[in-house]
């Protein structure tokens, strides 16, 4: 029945207006299929256009014809942008001035949506509570500032043109259907009837109604729920190319980016294997994305704030491997160096000298081209002036970059040019802007700006509830449509007294209206195709959920009976994959040197895989950018600190002769030469509060270490510390550097390692996998090195609050706190020798392993693999969940 009304209207001349741009490009394509079905080879095009464009039609009319002089419509940015500067200006305590903004102003385009007549907001606002009159302050601030334009704002046009409704420029205009309008609000209806009043010809045709086969069915959640959607208009499609297919998600804002992931699996798989991303796809996506977060936009955005001002290292890391520079394609893997080089320095903020100094190191010639660059001058200057700055400096620093642009990348590009040009035409509304303030209003214009790429119609097109009202398909499946979410709960705007919203029957404002809208849609969603398909989800956030009650009478079928596909995914997994165990690597020739030292030694007896991976591979997790220093510059500082300590201490004796004072101004001077491992702009990166807290600490666990480590021991002079030793193990040759050597009053050597955490006591050295092993390398080395017997072997445990020793001696006395060897059941030795014979055993076997390859996935515990960061590489977690590895045992 509307169908053939449409189509007199269209066949009449006249022009469609609808609700949104899509159901306008439907009316045109098809009136279009129904010429060319009709056997037409040509036709005069239909005229349809969405509502907004309707209106600025209606105005360029009224101004062509003087009707309206003097006054222009203020772009929709600028109003915005308007909005945020009166609110800011007002000086309150808000915690998202912008969203303030956003608020305002939907507030006015409601309240003149749905006022009455010539219905003033301040006595609207009388009646409301502290919000509405905080609004109405705003609000007659705007209507001032408007007025001082000389402007009016898109929510006030259709009463600027129904006030100026005359026949001096309505009369050449036509005659115009309303089409797909579910009710018009008392302003547009005004609008209406002051046009009819001038003569112009409008007609009022309800949407397309084209359904005929309903059913309800559920899926166990909300991803298998369009995953099933998805599957469906897939395997319609297959069966009927022709076919025009509808999925309806009623959150869809929320969910775009999981519904467009499992869109590309499962309507395009083709695409995934052969990572063609520009190519076209099956389904087209009503709702588009922020600019802001467009990728080309993106990376714009960011050279424009490292040009600006400090930012976060991990966004100029972004910025400089991404691919819109000059030459990324081949150099990026070089660019992200950069990263590596913040995070080492624990750089969470760069600046610009910043980035060219890394750049320096990791892409030479970028930084020349970047070097010649000269930064806009950080000084308040007017949007325009902005703008053309920064497209300067982009197009200086080579962004876009040297490789095509897709399709896509195009548009983003234009947009972004598009949005930069209503950006310098704000100066009026904002006047001049410091740079973060310029910077943080275009990201805001951005954040506002919708983007969706121009491409061929596609088949499948996935809508939100308000776009597919009205359109017409072929099959349609509604999903999402559960209890909670259909009719949603009312949501009254805050800025207007909510029994006025209820007085003017306000859409969404009460249960009532929200309810009575909610089954208009229904209605109109129940017509979008011949077979339409509503679903809901059997558990959401793990609470049953059930059908809304507007589909309750749809009759329900088991989703197995509908028709789906197999995800891409699932097939994959089915896939029978050939396994090749390999857990051994290249042997090492005999008496090749072996990188990795002491600790190669550790990580073969904690995992063989850790040793190959870390010492053979070379792999390696990045640095976390730590709050203070890290662990591993801890470790470097101690160290410093201590050697300088005993360079000037040198022995026992000179420590027992020492004074407090004497021995306070000597652990402060060591401290000092410490930090001094770590370069002056590392400690510039630290708060001045943790750098100071960072000194008390290494000066307390000096003072610590001196009195229960060091004092308590029989004489004993420091000969060696940081000394450097190739020695021969197992075949291989290993470098070593051994912390501290010291001889002994009683004759003999003691060998000493400091740690800044927790040491791995004796009774654990011995065992089928042995840990603390860097004492029995140290042994053997020292050894090689010196003539002098070795008789104790000490972790020093240099930790804040937990001072401790731990190691074995040959004899009682030689240094308190270590055990004595063959002494105690806890220390698996029956005597000095003993242990020396099985530490050396117990490296050779290791030393073994390592020349021989052997590496599989075998960690000693669960605990070993808890700091380890090779688990993306040795992928235990899958081998666990396979059960193919033994559990760790954590
Ligand atoms: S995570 Fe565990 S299994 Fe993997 S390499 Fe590290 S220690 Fe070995």
């Amino acid at each position: 029945m509307s169908q053939s009304l449409l189509a007199d209207a269209l066949a009449a001349g006249q022009s469609i207006v609808t609700p949104n741009n899509r159901l306008a490009r439907d009316v045109v394509a098809r009136f279009d299929a129904a010429s060319r079905a009709a056997g037409k080879l040509t036709w005069a095009s239909a005229q349809a256009l969405p509502w907004t464009m309707w209106l600025e039609r209606l105005l360029l009319a009224a101004l062509a014809a003087r009707a309206s002089t003097g006054w222009s419509l203020l772009d929709a940015s600028a109003a915005r942008e308007l909005w945020h500067t009166l609110v800011v200006a007002d000086r309150r305590p808000l915690l998202n001035s912008r969203g303030a903004a956003r608020h305002a102003a939907d507030a006015w385009t409601l309240f003149h949506g749905w006022r009455d007549g010539d219905e003033a907001l301040t006595r609207v606002a009388s009646g409301g509570g502290d919000d509405a009159r905080l609004f109405a302050g705003w609000a007659d601030r705007y209507r001032r500032r408007l007025g001082a334009l000389h402007a009016f704002d898109h929510a006030q046009l259709p009463d600027v043109l129904a006030t100026r409704a005359d026949p001096s420029w309505t009369r050449s205009l036509g005659g115009f259907a309303l089409y797909g309008f579910l009710r018009l609000t008392p302003q547009q209806q005004r609008l209406v009837d002051a046009l009819r009043g001038a003569g112009v010809a409008i007609d009022e045709v309800p949407a397309a109604r084209a359904g005929s086969a309903f059913r309800r069915t559920s899926c166990a959640t909300s991803s298998l729920e369009v995953a099933q959607a998805l599957g469906f208009a897939r395997s319609r499609l297959e069966a009927d190319p022709r076919a025009s297919i509808a999925i309806v998600v009623v959150d869809l804002a929320q969910r775009r980016d999981e519904v467009v992931a499992l869109a590309e699996e499962i309507l395009c798989p083709d695409r995934l294997l052969s990572l063609a991303s520009d190519s076209p796809r099956p389904y087209g996506v009503s709702l588009g994305e922020p600019l802001a977060s467009v990728p080309l936009v993106v990376s714009a955005l960011d050279l424009v704030a490292m040009a600006t001002g400090t930012v976060a290292a991990t966004v100029a890391a972004s910025a400089v491997r991404g691919p819109f520079l000059p030459d990324a394609a081949t150099r990026w893997t070089e660019r992200a160096a950069v990263e590596r080089l913040w995070r080492r320095e624990a750089r969470r903020e760069v600046a610009w000298p910043d980035i060219l100094a890394a750049l320096r190191q990791s892409d030479p010639a970028l930084h020349r081209r970047w070097s010649a660059l000269v930064v806009p001058a950080r000084t308040a200057r007017l949007p325009r002036e902005w703008a053309r700055a920064w497209s300067d400096w982009l197009v200086a620093a080579g962004w876009p970059g040297t490789s095509a642009l897709s399709s896509a990348q195009w548009q983003a590009r234009e947009a972004w040019s598009n949005a930069l040009g209503k950006f310098a035409a704000l100066g009026a509304v904002t006047g001049t802007l410091k740079p973060a303030e310029a910077l943080e209003t275009l990201r805001a214009q951005l954040a506002e700006t919708l983007f969706q790429p121009q491409s061929p119609a596609a088949p499948i097109q996935i809508l939100g509830v308000l776009e597919a009202a009205g359109l017409s398909f072929d099959h349609a499946w509604l999903a999402g449509f559960d209890a909670q979410r259909w009719p949603p709960a009312p949501s009254p705007n805050p800025f207007l007294p909510l029994g006025w919203q209820r007085a003017r029957g306000v859409i969404g404002a009460q249960a009532e209206t929200t309810l009575s809208h909610a089954q208009a849609l229904t209605v109109s969603l129940a017509g979008l195709a011949r077979e339409v398909v509503v679903s809901h989800a059997d558990t959401i956030d793990d609470a049953p959920s059930s059908i809304s009650p507007l589909f309750e009478h749809w009759p329900r079928v088991p989703v197995e009976s509908l028709p789906h596909v197999e995800r891409f995914s699932a097939a994959m997994m089915s896939t029978a994959l050939e396994r090749l165990i390999d857990e051994t690597g290249p042997p090492i020739a005999q008496g090749a040197t072996v990188r990795g030292g002491a600790q190669l030694f550790e990580s073969q007896s904690a995992c063989p895989f850790q040793a190959f991976a870390r010492y053979r591979l070379r792999a390696e997790a990045w640095d976390a950018f730590p709050e203070g220093l890290s662990a591993k510059e801890r470790g470097i500082v101690l160290h410093g600190m201590l050697n300088a300590f005993w360079d000037d201490v040198r022995d026992h004796a000179t420590l027992l002769g020492l004074d407090a004072a004497n021995l306070a101004t000597r652990i402060a001077a060591a401290v000092e030469r410490g930090k001094m491992q770590l370069t002056a702009a590392r400690w510039q990166t630290l708060p001045p509060a943790v750098a100071s807290a960072e000194t008390r600490r290494l000066a307390a666990t000096l003072g610590a270490w001196v009195d229960e480590g060091e004092r308590i021991r029989p004489p004993f002079r420091v000969r060696k510390h940081e000394q450097a030793v190739e020695c021969e193990v197992g075949g291989i040759a290993v470098r070593v550097r051994i912390d501290r050597i010291d001889e002994l009053g009683s004759g003999g050597l003691a060998v000493a390692d400091y740690k800044s955490g927790r040491v791995i006591g004796p009774a654990r050295w011995f065992g089928e996998r042995p840990e603390g092993v860097q004492l029995a390398l140290y042994a053997q080395a020292v050894d090689q090195l010196d003539d002098q017997p070795l008789r104790a072997l000490a972790y020093a445990q240099l930790k804040a609050g937990e001072i401790a020793v731990s190691g074995i001696a040959e004899a009682d006395g030689l240094w308190p706190g270590l055990e004595v060897a063959g002494s105690t059941a806890r220390v698996p030795v029956a005597s000095w020798d003993d242990a020396r014979a099985k530490m050396r055993d117990g490296i050779g076997a290791l030393a073994r392993e390592i020349r021989d390859g052997v590496a599989p996935v075998a960690p000693r515990s669960g605990a070993t693999c808890q700091y380890c960061d090779l688990k993306p590489l040795c992928r235990i977690r899958v081998l666990d969940d396979r059960g193919d590895a033994e559990a760790p045992d954590a």
